[in-house]
């Protein structure tokens, strides 16, 4: 029989407020088993960790249960306590008795009886622990960052420095990401592709750093340390090695009735293009979909013009497979689309325009090089409404519910910035609140109004209308006056929520990384571990974990960078050893388990067999403890129940049970 020992936390009032700790330490000491049981206010702290460790050499316990906070906040450290006292560090149990029990009863009576029962069964469960040891797998010293925007820049550019080997992979043609579509930034001002440039420059030119533009992550298979990852280089139709980057094929390019992306599709751009000047790397690509060649086989002028014979219309598609020992998750935001918000006539009138529209329009490189006019007739105008959380801070199905948190200090810049060089344009603004939780940023957004004159309204627009005169006439609401207002205005500019870019689920899935409801990466933990995503080995940098303005990602950055060269740094990790196990006499060999296992631990073998005296063999599943993350969807999976996972087996969970039904 173990000798165990219950140590029961108050975690301050948080679980004492609503458990009687000294009864549940009571209820516990009267376990089989049980030689010690105490309580403490904090058992985390050293005085606590100490008691521990002092019952651990002075009852010589075997196994310990402490009930406290989740196993996500403080496992770690409570076997490590009991390793530093001479104990296998896997005959710690933690029952939950604060996220599970104190913090979602009020009752304290039925909170105490409910925590009794979850110590009753880590009891039980501790009983049937078996100590365990971790193995080691050495860690590959290169990291994979997937996004090269000014997150996945700065990430890469952090760990390069340290000395490691990084790949961005890109999935359009040039790094940048949307910081390169800025004009300025807040809340300095300062030209955004003045700070980015050098920044792209750097990376490319830096000898660890190795870019993959225009190439997409196809495949992910490994774990921490460890990971193989297949990138698709798709084709461009250029030969990158000989292409010298002069442009003149996209000059002479027939195919021009694309939409910029780059500039918001404001213009159009042609077949063969580089996405704009200071794009690295500096080659055009061609879009297949839109060039002559591809469609009708008839065309390339580009191919005639080019002086170096660049361009290769029979290249295909490169799948490159790459090790890494860690990954990084940059890959950004998008604009929500507008089809569900036709109150502000988006689709229908040309003047009705995005913030990251403006921001083009406003740019000496954009479609109208820095001149604000109106889409629809190339005029001044004389009056512009921008109407705030488009899309963001709403209850319905077509909102989000969160704050994108970067519109109230962008549409400042934006306000400024069209008062400062045109001053006769009368520029409103409607917003819920104004938030500018930032160092200098309330300064910036009152300079807006007292220094500017931007007009501020507290309200909701209901809708914007077209007039026979071509202006838009803006029905809202001022909530500080009481008044309903129709407003007669030129443009109108929505600051449109952002949501995270497309890709991430999908990369999210091969990751195995969790999201939350809005897609975002979740955190292993909000507070303490705001930089890793719960799968071991994978980081997140950047606005794919949550909103977040230029300094704040380039901040997490540089975390997300810091995380992986601890990681980088050491040349073996430790396995987890609470890992799956197939029982060779209950096998069938019918690959259940291995369809269902995301991290693809299981493997089959021919292997001999003793059963009931019968010598036979047999395909098995063989678990590879290296790859296996425990996560358990192999045992469930099993129709003959061969998988076991060890420190959770079958008869474990089910010991659990009975001390609770007992
Ligand atoms: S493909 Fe040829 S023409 Fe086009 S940019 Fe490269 S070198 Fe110049
Ligand atoms: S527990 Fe099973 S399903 Fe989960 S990683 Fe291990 S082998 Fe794969």
């Amino acid at each position: 029989m173990q000798k165990i020992g219950v140590f029961v936390c108050w975690c301050g009032s948080n679980i004492a407020a609503t458990v009687d700790v000294s009864q549940v330490a009571a209820a516990a000491k009267e376990e089989p088993g049980v030689v010690f049981a105490s309580d403490y206010a904090y058992m985390c702290s050293e005085a606590g960790q100490l008691m521990i460790q002092n019952a651990i050499r002075e009852k010589g316990l075997t196994g310990i249960v402490i009930c406290s906070c989740s196993p996500r906040m403080h496992e770690a450290t409570f076997r490590k306590a009991a390793q530093a006292a001479g104990l296998n560090p896997y005959m710690v149990e933690i029952a939950n008795i604060r996220e599970q029990c104190s913090w979602i009863h009020k009752n304290k009576e039925e909170g105490t009886k409910k925590a009794i029962l979850l110590a009753k069964a880590a009891i039980a469960k501790v009983h049937l622990n078996e100590p365990l040891t971790a193995g080691e797998t050495p860690v590959t010293k290169r990291a994979l960052v997937i996004g090269g925007g000014i997150a996945g820049i700065q990430t890469a550019l952090d760990i390069a420095d340290a000395g490691f080997e990084v790949d961005i992979v890109e999935k359009s043609p040039t790094i940048g990401g949307k910081m390169a579509q800025l004009d300025k930034t807040f809340p300095t001002l300062d030209c955004s592709a003045c700070i980015l440039t050098p920044k792209m420059v750097d990376a490319a030119a830096h000898e660890k750093i190795r870019l993959f533009t225009y190439s997409e992550v196809e495949k992910v298979k490994g774990f921490v340390g460890n990971f193989t990852v297949d990138i698709r280089k798709k084709a461009r139709s250029i030969l990158e090695e000989k292409c010298t980057g002069c442009g003149v094929c996209t000059t002479k390019c027939p195919s021009r009735k694309t939409g910029n992306e780059f500039n918001e599709g404001l213009d159009n751009r042609t077949a063969i293009y580089i996405p704009f000047a200071q794009a690295i790397p500096n080659i055009p690509t061609i879009d297949r979909e839109a060039c002559i060649h591809f469609k009708t086989g008839k065309c390339g002028l580009c191919q005639k013009t080019c002086g170096v014979g660049a361009i290769d219309f029979d290249q295909q598609d490169e799948i490159i497979t790459r090790n890494y020992g860690a990954i990084v998750a940059a890959t950004g935001f998008q604009t929500i689309s507008l089809e569900r918000f036709d109150e502000f006539q988006y689709s229908k009138s040309p003047d009705v325009i995005t913030s990251l529209e403006l921001e083009r329009l406003m740019n000496a490189a954009g479609p109208t090089k820095g001149e604000l006019v109106k889409p629809s007739n190339r005029e001044h105008p004389k009056d512009m409404v921008f109407i705030q959380c488009v899309g963001s801070r709403g209850e319905s199905c077509r909102e989000k519910s969160y704050c994108s948190k970067i519109c109230c200090m962008y549409t400042a810049k934006h306000a400024m910035m069209i008062r400062d060089k045109y001053p006769d344009i009368n520029v409103h603004v409607f917003y819920i609140d104004v938030r500018t939780p930032g160092k200098n940023f309330d300064e910036f957004y009152r300079r807006a109004v007292e220094d500017y004159g931007v007009d501020y309204r507290k309200g909701m627009v209901g809708k914007v209308m077209e007039q026979k005169d071509g202006r838009l006439l803006v029905q809202a609401s001022d909530l500080l006056n009481g008044q309903q207002l129709l407003l007669q205005t030129d443009m109108v500019v929505l600051a449109t929520a952002i949501e995270p870019d497309k890709s991430a689920r999908n990369l999210a899935t091969m990751l195995t990384a969790s999201m939350d409801t809005n897609d975002f990466f979740t955190e292993a933990h909000p507070k303490l571990r705001p930089v890793e995503s719960p799968t071991a080995g994978v980081f997140l940098s950047g606005t794919c974990q949550g909103p977040k303005d230029i300094p704040e990602t380039v901040a997490q950055a540089g975390a997300a960078a810091a995380k992986v060269i601890g990681l980088l740094c050491r040349d073996k990790l430790l396995n987890n050893p609470q890992v799956a196990q197939a029982k060779e006499r209950l096998c069938s060999g019918c690959s259940n388990c291995s369809k269902v296992c995301p991290y693809g631990a299981i493997d089959y073998e021919e292997r001999e067999v003793l059963d009931h005296g019968v010598r036979e063999t047999r395909r098995l599943a063989m678990v590879n403890e290296a790859v296996c993350q425990g996560c358990g969807a192999c045992t469930v999976a099993c129709p003959s129940g061969a998988m076991d996972l060890k420190g959770f087996t079958v008869k474990q969970i089910m010991a659990e049970v009975d001390a609770i039904c007992r």
